[in-house]
């Protein structure tokens, strides 16, 4: 196949001879009128109608029991792992093929990540490689799960569903269960996708979204921690508003909180985004269905969905079959004004995780020498 009829492809669907992103924002709905309306009434910042509003459309959709929005989705994910109990010195178990915010968060928290392998069938965490790396490495105590070589407690399982395919996430909490160790879900980019008709993020004790501008919906900036529990939820909002023990005029706060409460104009942003989301999502499995159909008889494998899962198929990518056509793919194109990019880089190659404990990592090695993201922006087209 040559790059040249992919690029043909790509501007045939987007109709347009302008630079074709990734992934861009689309704003036909009301966001114009609700953000307007948030600086009428001049409650444009961390009080509003639009955040509680926001909260309780993300909690119908997902089926979470509590739904907390935040400044970003590092920032839920920051506020889940506290939660989670996280602490100074912990160990988290995480990929080390994710977006370099899985790792930053738990950093923050002073925990260190673990890196295990991504499974075949997700590009996420893989629970067989959880479970044999905690058989060789960890054992139970008083005290929880323990590494057996530095002692240190392994409180956190964060997998992260890649370009929103679902992980497997029964096996994954089995393991979890097996060893008792907290699963908390970065579902970062996966708002729409569904495991076995569950929201994803609602299946471990907490779940991260974000609603960043290249996310499947976005509030400009901004994220959701989905909670297992009203009343984890309840703690979650009390820790990410500055845990401000509720009273008309006194300031009393019972811990160390964050500041991390999404703004009304950013909520306002994220209500009308919501109305759309389905018609997003239609556009976007469309669209991976002509990039399926498209690549079929190539040397590229198109990614599709797990068959256990339904997909927001967030960013739609392809795995070359050797680097040199990766190269290929990837300077043709891009000269060519459609914009593909490699995965990220695995996180022990970065200076702060290269220290980090890690099992054998080769699909992820692979994955990383293959595979790039092409064009994703829902669109509307014929396919023909
Ligand atoms: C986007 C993303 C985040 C964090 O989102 P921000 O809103 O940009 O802070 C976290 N994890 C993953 C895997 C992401 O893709």
């Amino acid at each position: 196949m040559k790059e040249t009829s992919i690029v043909e492809f790509v501007r045939d669907i987007y109709q347009t001879n302008d630079f074709i992103p990734l992934h861009a924002p689309t704003f036909n709905g009301n966001e114009k009128a609700y953000v307007m309306e948030t600086l009428d009434s001049t409650f444009v910042s961390s009080v509003g109608k639009f955040v509680d509003d926001f909260e309780k459309k993300i909690e119908e959709y997902t089926g979470s029991a509590k739904a907390v929005a935040t400044v970003n989705g590092t920032a839920a994910l920051h506020a889940a792992l506290y939660m989670a109990g996280v602490k100074q010195g912990d160990l988290v178990i995480t990929q080390a093929l994710t977006f370099v915010a899985t790792c930053n968060a738990l950093h923050h928290m002073g925990a260190e990540p673990i890196f295990v392998d991504v499974s075949p069938v997700s590009l996420g965490l893989c629970p067989k490689a959880v479970d044999e790396y905690l058989n060789e490495y960890a054992e139970q105590t008083e005290a929880g799960c323990v590494h057996k070589t530095t002692g240190q407690r392994i409180q956190a399982v964060v997998p992260m569903h890649t370009f929103g395919h679902p992980v497997e996430l029964d096996e994954l909490l089995a393991v979890c269960l097996k060893w008792n160790i907290t699963l908390v879900e970065d579902a970062a980019e996966s708002l729409g996708s569904f495991y076995k008709g569950r929201h994803t993020g609602t299946i471990g004790d907490f779940g991260a979204v974000s609603f960043n501008g290249n996310k499947v919906i976005t509030t400009g900036g901004g994220g959701m921690v989905l909670c297992k529990t009203l009343e984890l939820g309840q703690r979650t909002k009390h820790i990410t508003t500055t845990a401000k023990v509720p009273h008309p005029y006194e300031f009393f706060h019972d811990e160390a909180g964050f500041n991390y409460r999404m703004p009304n104009l950013n909520a306002a942003l994220g209500c009308a985004q919501m109305e759309v989301l389905e018609n997003y999502l239609e556009k976007k499995r469309r669209l991976a269905d002509a990039y399926k159909a498209f690549f079929e008889k190539s040397e590229f494998k198109f990614v599709v969905e797990p068959e256990y899962a339904q997909s927001n198929y967030w960013l739609n990518a392809i795995i070359c079959p050797d680097k040199q056509s990766r190269e290929g793919m990837l300077s043709v194109t891009n000269a060519a004004g459609v914009m593909t990019r490699p995965i990220w880089q695995l996180m022990h190659r970065l200076p702060m995780f290269k220290n980090a404990m890690r099992g054998d990592l080769s699909y992820s090695e692979f994955i990383e020498a293959h595979l790039i993201n092409i064009p994703s922006t829902p669109v509307s087209f014929v396919s023909k």
